[in-house]
């Protein structure tokens, strides 16, 4: 399987290191079909890893610069990586990604995405220090994403797992973690079916296998749902980071095509 494309791509106009640019002449390099960019949405109560919004138009302007300049080598698609927990700014955008990075509580958003202190905190300011309530207060809002986003591609279903390699919180192969999972994905799934097995988190070495786990790809094949290969890339070396041994994954769990987007449309290419 070559899998040439990569749809989750960031770069210095939100917290990303490289611009947009040398990703794209990275790809190229690489011998890549399209690459899609989709820096993170304006969330005014996290600034620092996102976009601003005068940053949003800058960053649309560039990716159109640039699907022009590269226009003869490689496929350039404007995305944005929206978080369900700001309302979007609107541009002609070719996908969106749905995904959400913090726990509303009261009036505070919590990251689930950031550090291991943070969760752990929060856990035990919020949870009294009960990780699998923490967990179903994710997924209990999660189950919204491409209803609130209106998205085309579900981000990193499963990434409230990830400071939790090993089990070292809670058991990810317990009814109760699991339960609470397979519901959210199933709801998620009625709104928008195609979902990202993102390495994003392997390659920062958070984790040692993609999102989303192993038992949700197999329920996510059972109920017809779709994938795609995603890097979540903040810098040029991780495009396409361990995308073989992701394909090898879908397969076990049943996939037999994952979707790239070429010519504007997602079509399928056999695993
Ligand atoms: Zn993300
Ligand atoms: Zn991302």
């Amino acid at each position: 399987m070559s899998y040439l494309s990569n749809l989750h791509t960031h770069t210095d106009f939100c917290d990303g290191v490289d611009s947009a640019e040398a990703m794209v002449k990275r790809a190229v390099s690489m011998g890549y079909k399209s690459l899609g960019f989709s820096g993170h949405s304006y969330a005014p109560f996290d600034v620092p890893n996102c976009m601003t919004e005068q940053g949003t138009g800058e960053y649309v302007s560039e990716i159109l610069r640039l699907r022009e300049k590269y226009r003869d080598k490689i496929q350039i698609y404007l995305g944005i990586e929206q978080d369900m927990m700001y309302k979007m700014i609107e541009y002609p955008y070719d996908y969106v990604i749905g995904s959400m990075h913090y726990i509303k509580i009261g009036d505070e958003y919590v990251s689930v995405d950031y550090t291991d202190a943070i969760a752990e905190n929060a856990v035990k300011k919020y949870f009294s220090g009960d990780w699998y309530r923490y967990c179903e207060a994710y997924y209990a809002s999660v189950k919204d994403v491409a209803k609130i986003t209106g998205c085309n591609i579900v981000g990193h279903f499963d990434l409230v797992t990830k400071f939790n390699e090993g089990n070292k919180y809670f058991d990810e192969n317990s009814y109760k973690y699991r339960a609470s999972a397979i519901e959210a994905l199933r709801a998620v799934a009625q709104d928008c079916n195609l979902f990202e097995i993102n390495t994003g988190g392997i390659y920062r070495r958070k984790r040692s296998a993609p999102y989303p786990a192993d038992f949700l790809l197999r329920e996510l094949h059972k109920i017809g749902g779709e994938i795609v290969f995603s890097s979540d890339s903040h810098d040029e070396k991780s495009l396409g980071f361990m995308f073989f041994e992701a394909s090898e994954l879908a397969k076990s769990c049943g996939f037999r095509y994952a979707k790239l987007l070429l010519d504007g449309k997602f079509t399928d290419v056999r695993l």
